[in-house]
């Protein structure tokens, strides 16, 4: 370990400030801080850093990385500022560590929206639950998440049908269609939940993507999804938007994700399941017939399977690189009662990438995500959130002038985005049958999540699922531009 910590800081100290601060803040030859860069990046942001930086400053980053990994799991900081729905719910439940040896069909690790719905399907389909997380529930990604549920991908249905073939691409949007169908009736039965249909709206922000959000719409439409192709002089009348060209599509929503992930969570436990938070994954062995968990308090967990939900965290446990960690801003405004106009029932979002987006809250907020930054260094991230919601800020006045846009809470998180904008759910080869990954990464996450909530009650019931291939590891290997 001191052998590393030593090369690493040879390394960077042989380079001159000037070269290495302007792409790692505390990575210079005046500031570096092992212990800083040890506590604030990780294997995630290593691993990241190999995929985003080539040639010299890879070498430094994985030099870095080096010694930034004692082989431990300890959290990564996944986010900055004041996260809205922390500070609008509060602490809502303090589930119990977990202190004595468990057996059970399922272990989920997480107690984000995506472990709370898979953990939710599971007791449903009648199997035997157990959830952990190392934080508070809901308390990682999903407490920092803009919450717009659309079934559009961030990859167009244009460049997936390029990449997969179109009944693929088609299967990826018609998935995501049901999946806000489904929330809308999972949110249903769960009672006083924040959660309301909405529209979407697509709008091309560069004059040269007018005809490539023609040819989107046309092509979705020729696959039966419903739809509207707004021309300019409509993107006036009725949104006020100066633009070329818009698709506005009626299947959409809005929710409270920390406060769904919540009421899952108890659901799993009124149904028999445990939910446990300030409980670590430390490690896990496949053995025969399941597999073998331990946590960083010396409990044993013995289950039939083994799903990791750990959000962006979870790309440690897999040595192929399958995503890169960006960090997002966001920012909820003051209430605007009665002003919010068209956005009332609107989510918008523009062809840019990365892209502005924005949507209203239950109490008549405004609240705007974006200005993405190819790279998650949380240090960064936590001195640029103030500036970056006030450059947000800006940028919803320059579409919306009349709007008296105030920043109140303004955050900022990581996010991991796939190369083809699809989530993975299913095992990888790495670790065998047993251990399942629920990587619900992109624009819709939580959406995503649903459908591997889904997807993985199938598995485990011995049923197959439409988006099993697709969404599984080993799409990677398929080479893109063919179908099947
Ligand atoms: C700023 C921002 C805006 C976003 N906007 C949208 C949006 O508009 N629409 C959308 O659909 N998605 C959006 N997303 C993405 C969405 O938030 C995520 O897909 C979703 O929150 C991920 O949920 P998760 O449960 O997978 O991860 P998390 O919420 O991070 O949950 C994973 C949990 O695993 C736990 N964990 C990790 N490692 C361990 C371990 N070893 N042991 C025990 N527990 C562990 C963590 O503590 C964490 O609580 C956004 C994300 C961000 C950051």
């Amino acid at each position: 370990m001191v052998g590393r910590w030593l090369e690493g800081m040879a390394y960077v100290s042989s380079r001159t400030a000037s070269l290495a601060a302007p792409v790692y803040p505390y990575a210079s030859a005046w500031t570096f801080r092992p212990d800083v860069w040890a506590e604030r990046t990780r294997h995630a942001h290593a691993r990241q850093h190999q995929t985003v930086s080539r040639g010299r400053w890879n070498v430094v980053s994985l030099q870095c990385a080096a010694f930034a990994l004692p082989g431990g799991t300890r959290p990564v900081d996944l986010k900055s500022g004041h996260p809205y729905w922390l500070v609008k719910n509060g602490l809502l439940h303090a589930f119990p560590r977990l202190v004595e040896e468990v057996r059970c069909d399922v272990l989920i690790v997480g107690a984000g929206i995506t472990g709370a719905l898979i953990g939710d399907h599971l007791a449903r389909a009648g199997l035997q639950v157990c959830v952990i997380d190392r934080r508070e529930a809901g308390w990682g990604s999903t407490a920092a998440s803009t919450a717009l549920l659309q079934y559009e991908i961030d990859t167009e249905l244009q460049d997936l049908a390029e990449r997969y073939g179109i009944d693929d691409a088609v299967l990826a949007y018609r998935s995501c269609l049901q999946a806000i169908g489904s929330l809308r009736r999972l949110t249903r039965n769960l009672r006083g939940i924040d959660f309301q249909p909405m529209q979407s709206l697509y709008f091309a922000s560069r004059w040269y993507h007018q005809r490539r959000i023609e040819r989107e719409g046309a092509l979705r439409r020729a696959h039966g999804f419903k739809l509207e192709i707004l021309q300019r002089a409509a993107l006036q009348q009725r949104f006020g938007i100066d633009s070329g060209a818009g698709l506005l599509t009626p299947v959409a929503a809005e929710t409270d994700p920390y406060q769904l992930a919540h009421r899952l969570l108890g659901r799993i436990e009124a149904r028999g399941g445990r939910v446990h938070a300030r409980t670590a994954l430390e490690r896990f062995t496949p053995v025969r017939g399941g597999v073998h968990v331990e946590t960083d308090g010396g409990v044993s967990i013995r289950c039939q399977q083994l799903v990791f939900a750990a959000g962006y965290e979870a790309q440690r446990w897999i040595d192929q690189s399958v995503a890169s960690n960006r960090s997002s801003y966001a920012f909820v405004s003051e209430p605007l009662p009665g002003l919010l106009g068209p956005l009332d029932k609107t989510l918008v979002w523009e062809s840019a990438r990365p892209y502005l987006y924005l949507r209203r809250t239950a109490d008549d907020r405004l609240l705007v995500g974006g200005e993405d930054d190819h790279v998650d260094i949380p240090m960064r991230r936590d001195a640029l959130v103030e500036r970056r919601a006030e450059t947000l800020r800006r940028r919803v006045l320059a579409l919306f002038p009349a709007l008296p846009l105030k920043v109140a809470f303004a955050w900022a998180g990581t996010f991991a985005e796939t190369a083809d904008g699809l989530p993975f759910f299913g095992p990888h080869e790495q670790h065998g049958p047993r251990v399942h990954f629920a990587l619900a990464y992109g624009g819709n996450g939580i959406t995503y999540s649903l459908i591997g909530a889904e997807l993985l009650r199938d598995r485990f019931l011995g049923k197959s699922h439409p988006c099993t291939a697709l969404f599984g590891f080993p799409r990677l290997k398929r080479k893109a531009g063919r179908s099947g």
